[in-house]
């Protein structure tokens, strides 16, 4: 993690190419511009970068197309940034693999925090994955869930979408992408389901449900995991 991040941006906007590249410069981050969606495919599988930040406006191939061609290949973050603003175009985005999105004009700020939650989901997801943060403990190992030194229990499939948000936490998973990964492709459009479960998920881990600390909804869109604060990957 020490090592210098490389980024990938695919943008054909040459200002806010060279305003992203120089701030994030500032940061530390190395970036690599590409002014196409065939420039930026082409990077993505040479240079091997650590996160992506993609525009969807792009002048040879729409930006959904290349979302999907890299989601695809491999695992990397995408961060899309896009004058895009509509909840259909965040939805979608989101549905292709996207995890994050932020609407333009967007701040410095808040970019920075997304990639560095999107290098934090990279780094702490891997074996021996433990999720931590203000009191309430995941071991993604042994399937164990604890709120300040109690066990909770949980029905497999509040697990299953709990574990699901941990693993993705700080990035928004869209209903549908989380539709499918619990219930499969095949399940109706109709969200009750997860609606009910997140429900009763919030009432067992949240010290007030109608406030919550964990479990955040993104209108329209998904749910949202508050950040993995455990810089550990293991739980000792
Ligand atoms: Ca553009």
């Amino acid at each position: 993690m020490n090592l210098k991040t490389n980024m990938l941006l695919i943008e054909d906007d040459k200002n806010t190419c060279s305003f992203i590249i120089t701030a994030l410069a500032k940061c530390g981050y190395h970036v690599i511009p590409a002014y196409s969606g065939e420039e930026g495919l082409r990077l993505a599988a040479s240079d091997c970068p650590d996160v992506i930040l993609l525009d969807l406006g792009l002048p040879d191939v729409d930006g959904c197309e290349v979302l999907k061609s890299l989601r695809c290949r491999n695992h990397t973050p995408i961060i899309v940034i896009s004058a895009r603003t509509t909840e259909y175009d965040k939805v979608q985005a989101l549905d292709l693999g996207a995890d994050d999105y932020i609407t333009k004009p967007f701040s410095l700020a808040e970019l920075m925090a997304r990639i560095r939650a999107c290098l934090r989901h990279k780094y702490t997801c891997s074996p021996g994955r433990f999720y931590h943060a203000l009191g309430l403990n995941i071991d993604l190992e042994s399937g164990t869930v604890s709120l300040d030194g109690e066990i909770v229990h949980l029905t497999h499939v509040e697990y299953q979408l709990l574990s699901l948000l941990a693993e993705h936490s700080g990035c928004i998973l869209s209903y549908q992408y989380i539709m499918n990964a619990i219930w499969g492709p095949y399940t109706d459009d109709n969200n009750q389901i997860l609606r009910v479960n997140m429900a009763n998920l919030r009432h067992k881990i949240e010290r007030n449900p109608a406030r919550p600390q964990y479990l955040f909804t993104e209108v329209g869109i998904g749910y949202r995991m508050r950040e993995n604060e455990s810089t550990d990957i293991s739980p000792e």
